[in-house]
């Protein structure tokens, strides 16, 4: 589990350097990927003191994978920053409020009851107003007050609407629609689409995830919609469960393996694809093959398959879409780009809709600093990399960001927030669902 022995593969050509994004930021090597090979070089002889600077530059890490990515050598730069951080968890002072925040979150993903009953706490603290209250009570803590920010607007369970302040129109009139010419088939001229397929295609898990089925409802709600549309019967888990990415970037490597023996138990058929809405998500599970090998956690993980990667490969079928009404810009998460290699699976997908093309605010990579708890645990780097991806964003004109991350979504929804930016946060499916033609 210690074994720190792959960062010899390092020969420090520097070649990644350019690509972090934390380096970019605070230009020190040790903020780098090759001077975090050289703390863990280090760390794994016992070569050092036990300082909290060393923390510092290992915790700055996002995890984000950029180096990994284009590393000549094959460094598994993520592997090793996952053993270094087990390493040094040990040894850690952390302040009461660090702990507080660390243990109650890590401990929260596990527990079904636990974050049954925070997503309904935190319908009832917006509904009555007491999240913009407690944002004017002074002396508030950092950490606190940063959470409170963080908030999305919660869905209750079982949401199948926008959340109260979209303004987006939903279901366009069929007079606004621009039919696509090719390969589309028409029934009877009249129904172009019919509210139910008359095939069935067989049948899919969804996969909810912790995050998402406490703040993400309305995504979850969009994919089996789509996903019915086209055919599928859709099952979802017996049980909440969390993939343990969380713990496993966080020093906690046997929690997040005790969560992945737990995940194939929760789909009771034991062939159906599983689709999974978030990248971050999708990334770990797929991990489960090199993580856990032989295990039935890395045959589960062999069924996997992110959203929009399933959605092209399915092809759209029959269904037609609307065009938007508003700008649309596509931001892709980290775990998309470096983990799954699948960013241009999010783009293709979205040529199902007529108009312009989306923009993509971050055609060369770059990270908004979310990187799981990241945005908690590292306010100040997170906030200077989310700032130039909404620069960006407000300079596209876009009044809809479309992202495949629920920690992504959370961190843009909060800085476009706090600019009083008009602009939605949406994951590509909830757009898809949202533009269906359907006719009454
Ligand atoms: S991690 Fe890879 S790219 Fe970066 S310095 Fe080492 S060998 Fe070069
Ligand atoms: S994972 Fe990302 S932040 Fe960490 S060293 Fe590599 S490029 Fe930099």
């Amino acid at each position: 589990m210690n074994d720190l022995s792959a960062t010899d593969r390092c020969v420090k050509c520097g070649l990644c350097l350019p690509h972090c994004p934390t380096f970019a930021l605070t230009g020190n090597e040790a903020d780098s990927p090759r001077g975090r090979i050289s703390l863990m070089q280090a760390l794994g002889k016992n070569d050092l003191q036990w300082s909290p600077g060393l923390f510092l530059h290992l915790d700055r890490c996002l995890h984000c994978g950029a180096c990994e990515a284009m590393c000549p050598s094959r460094v598994p730069f993520g592997r090793l920053m996952d053993t270094a951080r087990a390493v040094i968890e040990p040894r850690r002072k952390r302040s009461l409020m660090n702990r507080l925040v660390r243990n109650t979150g890590l401990w929260l993903v596990t527990s079904p009851a636990g974050i049954r009953v925070l997503g309904k706490l935190l319908v009832v603290y917006q509904k009555t107003g007491l999240q913009s209250l407690l944002g004017w009570v002074p002396l508030l803590p950092a950490t606190a007050r940063r959470l409170n920010r963080l908030l999305p607007v919660m869905q209750p369970a079982g949401t199948k609407e926008a959340p109260i302040n979209s303004s987006y129109r939903r279901r366009p009139a069929s007079n606004s629609l621009k039919p696509l010419d090719s390969g589309i088939r028409q029934n009877d001229g009249k129904r172009i689409n019919q509210s139910f397929p008359d095939k069935h295609r067989g049948e899919v898990g969804l996969f909810g995830s912790c995050m998402g089925s406490t703040f993400d409802q309305l995504t979850l709600s969009a994919a089996r919609q789509l996903l019915q549309r086209l055919g599928y019967r859709v099952s979802s888990p017996a049980r909440h469960a969390c993939c343990g990415a969380l713990h496993q970037h966080n020093g906690a490597p046997n929690t997040a393996r005790q969560l992945a023996d737990m995940i194939p138990g929760i789909f009771s058929d034991r062939n159906t694809p599983i689709l999974v809405t978030a990248s971050g998500c999708t990334a770990h599970l797929l991990d489960y093959k090199t993580l856990y090998p032989d295990t039935p956690a890395a045959t589960f993980a062999e069924r996997v398959s992110d959203i929009m990667h399933f959605l092209l490969e399915s092809g759209r079928g029959d269904m037609q879409f609307a065009e938007p009404e508003q700008k649309v810009a596509v931001y892709i998460p980290c775990t998309h780009r470096n983990n799954l290699k699948q960013h241009q699976d999010v783009m293709d997908v979205l040529k199902w809709i007529p108009g312009p093309e989306p923009v993509l605010i971050n055609p060369d990579g770059g990270c908004c600093g979310a990187a799981g708890s990241y945005m908690l645990s590292q306010p100040e780097l997170s906030e200077r990399l989310s700032n130039p991806v909404v620069e960006r964003i407000l300079e596209s004109g876009a009044g809809l960001v479309l992202t495949t991350n629920i920690g992504c979504s959370i961190q843009l929804q909060a800085a476009l927030k706090q600019r009083a930016a008009a602009v939605e946060v949406l994951h590509p499916v909830v757009l898809l669902e949202r533009l269906l033609y359907v006719v009454p």
